[in-house]
C-alpha cells in the first residue's frame, strides 16, 4: 500500500519507536515521585521541554506536555473563558480544525466571529487589520497551514497585528510543525504541536502557553506540569516525539539541524534565527519537486480538474484536488485503495461524516463540489515514483 494519507497521521518512524523503547525501559519512576527513579525521569523530561524550547524559540516552562492538540485546543479556550469578561469575544479562522472550532464554540457560545478566507484558502488579513481597530477579543486563532488543503497562512503577520493590538495569539502549528521550519512560533502566545503527525507516536503533544499569572487547567487532580495539566507525564511519548522531530528537521530543516537545534540534548536557551535559512528552503524545495511534477500531468489526466489553492503558496506534501466527477468518496477512494493507494476525502475527521467541509465551505465552494475533493499528502519518504504511481493509478480510475 502507498500511503497518501500523512496528514491524517503519519507512520511511526524507526527512531521514535526506538526512542520510546529506551525511555520505558529507561525512564520507569514517576516524574513526581521522590526517589531517584522519579527523579532521572524527571531530569529527561526537564531536558526534553528545555529541547523543544530551543525548536521553537521559546522558555522552557511555556510548555506544557499534552495527550496531543485537541486536548491543547480545548485548554486554551477553557483557560481564556475562565479569566475573561462575560461579553469577550474569540476571533477564530473559518478554516481551523474542529477541535479549535468546537472548543471556541463550547467556551464562548454565540461569541465567537470567523475570519474570513479568500477563495484560495488563506486567512484575510484586511479583514483582521480592520477588525482590530474597532474591537478587541480575547484571542486571535490562526492555524499555521491548514490539513485539508495545505495552504500555510500568513501567521507571522497575524501575530504581528495582534502583538500591535494586544491580543493573545494562539496558532495551532500541527501541519507545519516537523515539515517547515518552526523559527518563530514560540513567539506566539498559544502554540499547539501533535507528535504523530511527523513521525511520532499518537496521544502526545503539546502546548506553548505563558508560564507566568493565573492558569486554569483543563485537567485538574495534580500538581504537574507546574499546575497546568494534571496527570502523569507519558516520557516515552516526549522521548519518542523529540526523536521523530529530530530526524525530520534534519531533513525538512537542515539549517536549523546543523545549529544542533533539536539535536540529542542542545544546549538549552539557543534561539533559532527568525529566517528561512538558505539550506532550508532549499530542503523544502526538494521535497515539493515531486509533487510538482504530479501537479503538471494532472489537468492531462482529469481534465476539469482543479487544484485548491494552486496560486498559494502550500505544504510541500499536500494536493487537494476538485475532481471533475461527482462521488469522490465511493469512486475514488475506494478504487484508489483497491489499487493500492491510501488517499483521503480531506480532513480525517470530516472524513468520516456526510457535512460537507466547513474549510472548502469558507473558501467559496459549494457543498457539490466539497463532496468531489480528494486530497493526497505524502510523507518524508515518499518518491518520485510513488507520486508517479499515484498518477497512473488516477488515470486507470479515470478510464473506468
Ligand atoms: N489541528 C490540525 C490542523 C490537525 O490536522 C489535527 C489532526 O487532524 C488536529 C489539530 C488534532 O490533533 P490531535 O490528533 O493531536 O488531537
Amino acid at each position: 500500500m502507498i500511503y497518501f494519507d500523512h496528514n491524517a497521521t503519519t507512520p511511526l518512524l524507526p527512531a521514535a519507536r526506538q526512542a520510546w523503547l529506551d525511555a520505558a525501559a529507561r525512564f520507569i519512576g514517576n516524574p513526581s515521585s521522590p526517589h531517584r527513579l522519579g527523579a532521572r525521569a524527571d531530569a529527561t523530561l526537564h531536558a526534553a521541554r528545555e529541547q523543544l524550547a530551543g525548536f521553537l524559540g521559546c522558555d522552557a516552562l511555556d510548555l506544557v506536555w499534552t495527550s496531543g492538540a485537541t486536548e491543547s485546543s480545548s485548554t486554551v479556550f477553557h483557560h481564556l473563558a475562565r479569566g475573561a469578561a462575560a461579553d469577550a469575544t474569540v476571533w477564530v479562522s473559518a478554516i481551523e480544525h474542529p477541535c479549535v472550532l468546537a472548543a471556541a464554540r463550547h467556551h464562548f457560545p454565540n461569541r465567537v466571529r470567523l475570519i474570513p478566507v479568500t477563495r484560495g484558502g488563506v486567512v484575510e488579513l484586511d479583514w483582521l487589520r480592520m477588525a482590530l481597530k474597532k474591537s478587541r477579543p480575547a484571542l486571535v486563532a490562526v492555524m499555521a497551514a491548514n490539513n485539508e488543503t495545505g495552504v500555510l497562512q500568513p501567521w507571522r503577520e497575524v501575530l504581528e497585528l495582534c502583538r500591535a493590538a494586544g491580543v493573545p495569539f494562539f496558532c495551532d502549528a500541527v501541519q507545519w510543525i516537523g515539515k517547515l521550519p518552526a523559527h518563530g512560533l514560540g513567539g506566539c502566545d498559544f502554540v499547539s504541536g501533535c507528535a504523530h503527525k511527523f513521525g511520532g507516536p499518537r496521544g502526545t503533544g503539546f502546548l506553548k502557553c505563558p508560564a507566568r499569572g493565573q492558569f486554569h487547567p483543563l485537567l485538574l487532580g495534580g500538581p504537574q506540569e507546574e499546575g497546568r495539566r494534571a496527570g502523569t507525564e507519558n516520557v516515552p511519548g516526549v522521548l519518542s516525539m523529540l526523536a521523530a522531530l529530530a530526524a525530520h528537521v534534519a531533513q525538512s530543516s537542515p539549517a536549523a539541524s546543523s545549529r544542533g537545534v533539536l539535536a540529542p540534548w542542545t544546549r538549552p536557551g539557543r534561539r533559532p534565527r527568525p529566517k528561512l535559512a538558505r539550506g532550508d528552503a532549499r530542503a523544502t524545495e526538494k521535497l515539493a519537486k515531486p509533487r510538482a511534477t504530479f501537479e503538471r500531468k494532472l489537468p492531462a489526466i482529469l481534465p476539469g480538474v482543479e487544484i485548491l489553492g494552486a496560486g498559494e503558496a502550500r505544504l510541500w506534501n499536500t494536493v487537494s484536488v476538485l475532481m471533475p466527477e461527482a462521488d469522490c468518496r465511493r469512486r475514488w477512494v475506494v478504487k484508489l485503495d483497491k489499487l493500492g493507494f491510501a488517499v483521503s476525502t480531506g480532513s480525517a475527521c470530516a472524513s468520516g461524516q456526510e457535512e460537507p467541509s466547513h474549510v472548502l465551505a469558507a473558501m467559496g465552494h459549494t457543498p457539490a463540489e466539497a463532496a468531489r475533493v480528494l486530497r493526497f499528502s505524502s510523507g518524508w519518504a515518499t518518491t518520485a515514483a510513488d507520486w508517479s504511481a499515484l498518477a497512473q493509478a488516477l488515470r486507470q480510475v479515470h478510464a473506468g
